[in-house]
């Protein structure tokens, strides 16, 4: 826990937020700011400031980051039409919070190369 971290706030439950999902390592809530029909966030419970901070450690971890953003996008039938997930990482990235998470989008083209 990180006490200057949003995330971790979110985490502990002294930000209130209302998630999608949540388990012993992870909290999946809808991004403040949506970007397409869904976003969420798919957040560790461990504060891991950026992807660059990743140890073999956390390996397992990120995996069911992946495959939770991917339960998701199914459970909200864009599994085969598509969806993205993304992780920025720094400033030119535009990570704005320094607490690893898992964006996941749906329900709307994206497009490639991101802007
Ligand atoms: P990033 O820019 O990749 O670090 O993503 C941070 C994301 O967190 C942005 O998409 C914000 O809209 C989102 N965000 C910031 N504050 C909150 C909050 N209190 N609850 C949910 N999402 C948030
Ligand atoms: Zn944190």
């Amino acid at each position: 826990m990180n006490g200057d971290c949003l995330f971790c706030k979110i985490v502990a439950g002294t930000i209130p937020s209302k998630p999608l999902h949540e388990d012993a390592e992870l909290i999946v809530i809808p991004d403040i700011n949506p970007q397409a029909p869904l976003h969420a966030l798919v957040i560790p419970r461990t504060h891991i400031p950026t992807l660059n901070d990743m140890t073999a450690d956390h390996e397992a971890l990120v995996g069911r980051m992946f495959r939770r953003a991917a339960a998701l996008a199914k459970e909200r039938g864009f599994a085969d039409r598509g969806y993205r997930t993304v992780f920025n990482t720094n400033r030119e990235a535009g990570q704005s919070v320094f607490h690893i998470h898992l964006h996941v989008l749906g329900g709307r083209f994206f497009s490639w190369p991101p802007g």
